[in-house]
């Protein structure tokens, strides 16, 4: 029997990421993955698809109604080959997937293919072609999420469907009814309204992206409802059905009245589940919780003493990064490290045009926890690159506390926002005030100027440029 330092099951961003950053600490390390391909949810049918496809609608969004403004007349139709852009979109994938191969290999990490199951503490049963059982004295749970359904909602997987299979329709929807005005809602509504798609995304919350900044639901309600998709938010979705080439979709609105909505697909994208079927936990004394999730402690030890849980199996936001961290940490923590992880700083984005991105307290957590706190806005439509690119959308906001002035919180909504984030968690990180942030030098023309304008207008209410 193989015997390991160190056994990961899955192999998603938390899992292969744990597996490397083992072996280099010279752990002799296995990772156990049931697909035949790496990456997991996130590189499979989750980030990386769903960005492949983000960029090619937001090209043919582009060259439909933006190409003309720039100057480029086009002589003939714009013509959509979904197909192609399906395959594009799997060839990204394909590319990403082996290159963990390549990582594995190249930190000499044993890769098994199969279920993995407990046996006991140390041993795991693998299924997979053959059965084999390795043996290792630490274990690394990694097995990531699915998503999550409404009881009364059965999931066809042709009319009525997650996010799993809207990466790879072969039509495009004529009405796409998307429950749920989260992340997945957002970003693959928009991919098919690009498309040609009518869209409606039907939100139990009073906005979408509920948990993050207010102002952000609003700004990015706003956009896209100028881009034409409908929204019904404060609606309870009570039925979804069927009924052939239709869904009928019934929800009672915040009267109590019923509301009836009819498409050609509907997409459930209500939330994730964690996910450990056939794991058989129980035979290692790993408990969960009682929403599913693996229990662990702050060490990301679970209740067995050797065995640790980490991703979107655990606590937490469902984010890759967030997972990749964990990874990282319950690595150098088997390696009798001492690594820290801050949760607030995990930056939070949406990947829809324009771009959601924040990290920290929101307007509404700080109100609620009673900090007193300053808020400076500034709107991306002042700066000069914002109108050369023509992406006027959306603002960036700062919230500093209101007597050490330390940034507690960034918000934006914008072109790049998903970049721009990373000043705002480094500023965060060593603990940066607004002043600190509006007394550096940021290059000129860039959307970076919005973040120091929004310091500046945090600190004494004085942007420059408004
Ligand atoms: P997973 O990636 O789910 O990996 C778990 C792996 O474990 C899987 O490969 C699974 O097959 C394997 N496994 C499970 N059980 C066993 C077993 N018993 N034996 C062997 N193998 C097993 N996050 C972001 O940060 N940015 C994004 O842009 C983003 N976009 C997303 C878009 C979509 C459409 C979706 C669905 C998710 C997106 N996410 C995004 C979330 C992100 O994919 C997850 O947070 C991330 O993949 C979690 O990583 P993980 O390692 O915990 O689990
Ligand atoms: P989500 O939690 O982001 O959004 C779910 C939405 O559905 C929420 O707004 C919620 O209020 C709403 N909802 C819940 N029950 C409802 C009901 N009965 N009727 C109507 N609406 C209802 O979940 P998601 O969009 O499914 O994404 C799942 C996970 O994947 C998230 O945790 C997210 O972090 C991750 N993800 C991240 C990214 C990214 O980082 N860009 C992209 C996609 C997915």
């Amino acid at each position: 029997m193989s015997t390991y330092d160190v056994a990961v099951i899955g192999s998603g961003p938390g899992g292969y990421v744990a597996a490397i950053r083992c072996a280099q600490l010279g752990m002799k390390t296995a990772i156990i993955e049931k697909y035949s391909t790496k990456g997991g949810t996130c590189l499979n049918v989750g980030c990386i698809p769903s960005k492949a496809l983000l960029d090619s609608s937001h090209h043919y969004e582009d060259a439909l109604k933006h190409f003309e403004e720039h100057g480029i007349e086009l002589t003939g139709d714009v013509k959509l080959n979904l197909e192609k852009m399906m395959e594009r979109k799997a060839s990204v994938v394909d590319q990403t997937t082996k290159g963990i191969d390549f990582l594995m290999d190249k930190n000499k990490i044993d890769s098994y293919q199969g279920i993995g199951s407990f046996e006991d503490k140390t041993h795991i049963k693998i299924e997979g072609e053959e059965t084999t059982t390795i043996e290792a004295k630490h274990i690394i749970i990694a097995t990531g999420s699915k998503p999550a359904s409404l009881p009364f909602i059965d999931i066809d997987k042709e009319r009525i469907i997650t996010s799993t299979e809207a990466l790879k329709l072969k039509e495009v929807p004529k009405h796409m009814l998307v429950i749920g005005g989260g992340v997945i809602g957002l970003e693959l509504g928009q991919v098919y309204k690009r498309l040609g798609a009518e869209v409606t995304v039907i939100e139990y919350m009073d906005r979408i992206i509920p948990t993050m900044d207010a102002a952000q639901s609003k700004e990015l309600t706003k956009v896209m409802k100028k881009q034409k998709v409908k929204f019904a938010v404060s609606h309870k979705v009570t039925s979804v059905e069927n009924t052939g080439d239709e869904v009928v979709v019934k929800a009672t609105d915040k009267k109590d009245k019923e509301v009836e909505f009819k498409g050609d697909y509907c997409l459930v994208s209500v939330g994730r589940r964690p996910f450990t079927d056939g794991l058989n936990a129980e035979a290692a004394g790993v408990k969960m919780n009682d929403r599913g999730q693996i229990e662990v402690d702050k060490h990301l030890k679970t209740s067995a003493d050797n065995i640790y849980a980490i991703g979107d199996v655990v606590k937490g936001a469902m984010l890759a990064h967030k997972a990749e961290e964990e990874g990282v940490f319950v690595a150098e923590t088997i390696a009798g490290q001492k690594p820290h992880i801050d949760y607030n700083l995990i930056p939070g984005v949406v990947y829809t045009w324009p771009e959601v991105a924040s990290v920290g307290k929101t307007e509404e957590q700080l109100k609620e926890d009673k900090v007193e706190y300053k808020s400076g806005q500034f709107p991306m439509r002042a700066l000069g690159r914002s109108r050369a690119s023509g992406d006027t959308d959306g603002f960036v906001k700062i919230l500093s506390d209101k007597e050490t002035d330390e940034v507690l919180g960034v918000h934006m909504v914008g072109a790049r926002a998903a970049d721009l984030i990373a000043e705002a968690v480094t500023a965060m990180e060593f603990r940066a005030s607004a002043e600190d942030i509006a007394r550096m030098s940021h290059a000129h023309p860039t959307y970076s100027e919005a973040v120091k304008e929004a310091a500046l207008a945090a600190t004494e209410d004085r942007p420059i440029h408004t």
